[in-house]
């Protein structure tokens, strides 16, 4: 049986290209300088010092002006694209086209959709279908336990052999440990990284919000930090005894960063995200009883969050994953405790981390991309890069274009965003994606002129 190709979707219209003087940044190549970036069939045909490439023929140019900013495009290994069953939140179109507005090539989608996809030939429609629909690759995640429930191991070797790349229980943790032992035994056989959403529920249930001063202030039933880092440290010592490979979901806090530090001192197979609203947020945001701050896991305290930036930038952290978790309005429009949990992502996470971390001089910008791209490689696939014959997936962007989330609308169907209404600094303009033109934002025009 061939193998299945890891991600699908995507335009198939290859890009003809010049992209004339732009500064062109991509960290694994050393890179940071001011060139012509020829795109010829989806391909990085040539790379040249600016000024020196001139367009063939039917080729469109776009002119850096030694100002506009090409990165490698971003890899988020963890969104909710909702399909199937809850297309009025989000779709396989809606989602990556949001992905594609803010600068990914590739995103890999969780399986807590409704069916809960546990099955190969629910797995088999769901690819066929992004094949048709996707703006960009997308790769998909099976569940750990059928239907979600914790119990029975879902078929993790015909899901691999079906396209799986991973498997996950995202929305829910895996509670026993009995169980994840045993997925990872089977990942022995079958491969694929065990995606973990790490909370205790026997310390989280009934919370809607961090527990510290905000929730006792408010009167919200809190989720204690240590409902999380507990479950990481379980975790991870359950990997290293199994010799498993895990990767952790949207770590939350300072005990979560020590825990995965420590497993990995102890060379245990374990990699870890974090999402742009736990750099960038605290539960002090949760004052207003905005429910668009509300998400699983919450936001924590400042400690945390100084913790979480310094675990990304030391490598603790290996990536950024945005876990855009898009929800009807009329879901978010309730009281704050009975609203559900999730913020989408997609079209902000560049912008709000230039805005909130680069620009004050907390984290470099080639350290941003580099951990704003390493999600691909977490899960065995090619990470992009600006090199010649490489395939074009890469991100446009203008560092000093300042736009107020949301104020033009979102391209996601979703527009519970956690960072709507905030000025920001950093705009995508342009992201190839597989070798095609898979967005072109309307402040192009603007910038051109
Ligand atoms: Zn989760
Ligand atoms: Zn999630």
């Amino acid at each position: 049986m061939s193998t299945p190709e890891p991600l699908v979707g995507g335009a198939s219209d290859p890009a003809e290209l010049l992209l004339r003087d732009v500064r062109a940044l991509d960290p694994r190549e050393q890179l940071d300088s001011r060139l012509d970036v020829l795109i010829r069939g989806g391909l990085i045909a040539e790379l040249g010092e600016a000024g020196s490439l001139t367009a063939p023929d039917g080729a469109e140019t776009i002119d850096g002006h030694g100002r506009l900013v090409l990165l490698p495009a971003f890899f988020d290994p963890h969104v909710h694209l909702r399909t199937p069953g809850q297309e009025h939140k989000e779709d396989l179109e809606t989602g990556t086209r949001a992905a594609a507005a803010g600068g990914y090539a590739g995103v890999l989608a969780m399986p807590n959709t409704d069916p809960v996809v546990d099955s190969a030939p629910l797995l088999g429609s769901l690819r066929e279908a992004a094949t048709r629909q996707a703006r960009i690759p997308v790769g998909f995640l099976a569940a750990i336990t059928r239907g979600l429930e914790g119990e029975m191991l879902s078929e993790m070797a015909e899901l691999t052999g079906a396209g799986a790349l991973g498997f996950s229980d995202d929305g829910r943790p895996v509670a026993s440990a009995g169980t994840l032992r045993k997925a990872l035994q089977y990942q022995r056989l079958c491969g694929g990284v065990l995606a973990l959403h790490e909370e205790d529920p026997t310390l989280s249930r009934g919370g809607a919000m961090n527990e510290g001063a905000v929730s006792a202030a408010l009167g919200i039933a809190g989720i204690p930090t240590v409902a999380e880092s507990t479950m990481v440290a379980r975790d991870a010592a359950l990997a290293g005894y199994e010799d498993g490979r895990v990767h952790f979901m949207h770590l939350s806090c300072a005990g979560s960063v020590q825990s995965v530090a420590a497993a990995k001192a102890d060379e245990i197979r374990v990699s870890a995200e974090v999402a742009p609203h736990h750099l960038l947020l605290t539960d002090e945001d949760v004052r207003t009883l905005d429910t668009r701050m509300k998400m699983h896991p919450p936001l924590t305290a400042e400690s945390d969050r100084q913790a979480l930036i310094e675990g990304l930038r030391s490598g603790v952290i290996d990536c950024v994953a945005t876990d855009h978790a898009p929800h009807a309005r009329e879901e978010k429009e309730v009281p704050f405790e009975q609203a559900p949990m999730g913020t989408t992502g997609l079209e902000t996470a560049f912008a709000a981390l230039h805005t909130g971390l680069v620009l004050p001089g907390i984290l470099g910008l080639g350290l941003l991309v580099e951990r704003m791209t390493a999600g691909a490689g977490l899960f065995g696939l090619p990470v992009s890069r600006i090199a010649a014959g490489a395939p074009a997936n890469l991100v446009l962007v203008d560092l000093d274009a300042r736009w107020v989330a949301g104020e033009h609308g979102w391209e996601s169907r979703s527009e519970n965003c956690c960072f709507a209404g905030r000025e920001l600094q950093g705009r995508v303009l342009v992201t190839l994606a597989a070798g095609s033109v898979a967005h072109r934002d309307r402040m192009l025009t603007m910038v051109e002129a």
